[in-house]
């Protein structure tokens, strides 16, 4: 693609725009973990639609379920009006992962993205509670919209907005630090709520940040977190809208610490193939919304929900979960021997499942160099945190080895160039 045409594409564009400027270059087509561009040029995608494309781009059986649907004239948009496919997703989800989890929850239709289950999660747990206060962490990611943005612990997306909601405390994150107890921290706060300090309605948390930079709690950090909810009567929210939907081994991030949130955030991998959609899922006694207290024009996208019921095929048995784990050990180690083969890096592995990334010493914006550099040589690979230091892994979770090897190859031979 000329210079010339990419930058016309870009100039009708605002400003804001991000990921054309890291990928430079109009994509045409994908299928499983690849895209292709316009120019024909293969790349092994590494970022999976920050997320949202857990099971790929075109899974098969998802496609055909969609072209038959529109082909036989089903109805396409509903509000939340009853439809065959609203109805089937809302009982196979239940059978699928409810169930055998021992978890019983109401499932919400907030709207279509990430940012509308957090806002009405916050919204009914300030409603259900009475209170204002929403605790949330350093760096955390809950999305662009006013509420969602003024529980995000990053000031450059934050600044903007102009309206912190003074009605939200930023507590510091599993730091891994015992010096930096942050629980000891966070009790102390609350500790003191006979002296004024309002008791919060909730606490919002993911258990690996992605935004953040592919922080991962540790599991008695998310153990003693739900204590504290418990001890104080604090609606404990977990944002799984990145880490959810299998991204970290489980279908719930939060499975191996064995603790029960009160509210879920889902979206992205949700709706199975790419399509807007997401659900709250709330504790049978806090779903206390009056009919209509919390709407929105697109809560019944009948083709996410079709997609998002086949994709719960993938969890009808333990094949899946398995083969995710098996293919995180692969990455993880893969990462532990690119860091000891180059120190230069200041390498720190981070993550769990497929969510993984390479924090480094992030002088001259050497992971920016790096991605940049994967992109000429065919990987779509993403930095995150604060300053942008990580260079973050998310694959499909439906890659096969070969595809998690050769994307690793380009990573590797990327590092060795950018480091020569
Ligand atoms: N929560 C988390 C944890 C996220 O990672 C994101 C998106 N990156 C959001 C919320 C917001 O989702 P959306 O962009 O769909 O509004």
């Amino acid at each position: 693609l000329t210079d010339t045409k990419m930058k016309t594409f870009e100039e009708l564009e605002s400003t804001v725009r991000s990921y054309s400027r890291s990928w430079p270059t109009i994509f045409t087509k994908a299928k499983g973990y690849k895209l292709w561009d316009i120019d024909d040029k293969e790349y092994i995608d590494f970022f999976a639609g920050a997320g949202a494309l857990n099971y790929g781009h075109n899974d098969a059986a998802m496609q055909e379920k969609l072209i038959d649907y529109i082909r036989n004239d089903g109805i396409i948009h509903s509000l939340d009006m009853g439809t065959t496919p609203r109805q089937e997703f809302l009982q196979r989800f239940k059978e699928v992962i409810l169930t055998p989890r021992e978890l019983d929850y109401k499932v919400m239709f907030p709207g279509p993205t990430g940012t509308n289950t957090v806002e009405s999660a916050l919204k009914i747990a300030r409603k259900v509670t009475e209170r204002d206060t929403v605790i949330s962490f350093t760096n955390a990611f809950h999305g662009m919209t006013i509420g969602s943005l003024s529980v995000t612990g990053n000031s450059f997306k934050r600044h903007g907005a102009g309206i912190p909601l003074h009605h939200t405390v930023s507590m510091p994150f599993d730091e891994y630090v015992e010096d930096q107890d942050s629980i000891r921290y966070l009790e102390r706060f609350l500790e003191d709520s006979g002296s004024g300090v309002a008791l919060p309605a909730a606490i919002i948390l993911e258990t690996v940040q992605g935004e953040g930079g592919i922080n991962a709690a540790r599991m008695e950090w998310l153990k003693k977190i739900e204590n504290i909810c418990r001890r104080w009567d604090i609606l404990l929210i977990v944002d799984d809208v990145q880490a959810g939907c299998g991204r970290t081994g489980t279908f719930f991030s939060f499975e191996p610490a064995g603790i029960v949130p009160d509210i879920i955030c889902l979206s992205k991998s949700i709706g199975g193939i790419g399509l807007p959609m997401a659900i709250t899922l709330i504790r049978h006694e806090y779903d206390k919304w009056g009919p209509g207290e919390h709407n929105g024009t697109f809560r019944g996208n009948n083709l996410a929900f079709l997609a998002a019921t086949e994709a719960l095929t993938y969890w009808e048995t333990d094949e899946f979960s398995i083969a995710i784990q098996e293919k995180a050990s692969l990455l993880h180690n893969a990462i532990k021997t690119i860091i000891q083969k180059y120190p230069e890096l200041g390498g720190e592995a981070r993550g769990r499942g497929l969510m993984q990334g390479i924090a480094v010493e992030n002088t001259d914006n050497l992971s920016g160099k790096i991605c940049a550099e994967a992109f000429k040589r065919g990987l779509i690979v993403e930095t995150s945190g604060p300053n942008d230091e990580v260079v973050k892994f998310l694959p499909p979770l439906i890659i096969d080895e070969a595809g998690l090897k050769k994307g690793l190859m380009i990573l590797e031979e990327s590092i060795n160039h950018v480091l020569d």
